[in-house]
């Protein structure tokens, strides 16, 4: 019997890709969760072994969504009900400065998972399922990127 590892995959659709990222779960087999721990992501899927956290700047992707919704979503528009006087800015300054340190902490998981989904919906053919045949590695290799298609 084959390794589960190396039987091909189904194609992932953009569909599966969403809701694979709406339940924080591997884009590439849909089996395994992205997390080890409450803040560790997996390297690799522990299920089809593809490679999640790629290169080292790849966290920057989940830092960006992270920051962008804990700033725009949170944090501006309290200090603006605050400086256009809805709410005390007292109190507005003490909500956007408790958001400002908590919403990272709970969009943490959620921002890795639509970073991915953004990803691979943007680039579906790194994802291992949705790769040629003739490519049998786990990691990305620039020349499978720019090869030309047939
Ligand atoms: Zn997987």
């Amino acid at each position: 019997m084959l390794d589960p590892k190396l039987q091909p995959l189904p194609k992932v659709t953009h569909r599966q890709l969403l809701i694979r990222g709406l339940r924080c779960q591997c884009p590439n087999c849909g089996q395994a969760k992205l997390f080890e721990t409450r803040l560790r992501i997996h390297r690799y899927c522990p299920n089809c072994g593809m490679r999640i956290e790629r290169s080292d700047g790849y966290y920057l992707g989940p830092l960006c969504i992270n920051y962008g919704a804990t700033v725009f979503a949170f944090v501006l528009p309290t200090l603006l009900l605050g400086f256009f006087g809805y709410i005390a800015i007292k109190l507005a300054l003490a909500i956007a400065f408790t958001g400002a340190l908590l919403l990272p902490v709970l969009l943490y998981r959620f921002s890795w998972s639509c970073w991915l989904t953004i990803y691979y919906i943007c680039l579906p053919d790194e994802l291992h399922a949705n790769r040629p045949e003739d490519c049998d590695d786990l990691s990305f290799e620039e020349e499978q990127r720019t090869r030309p298609k047939d």
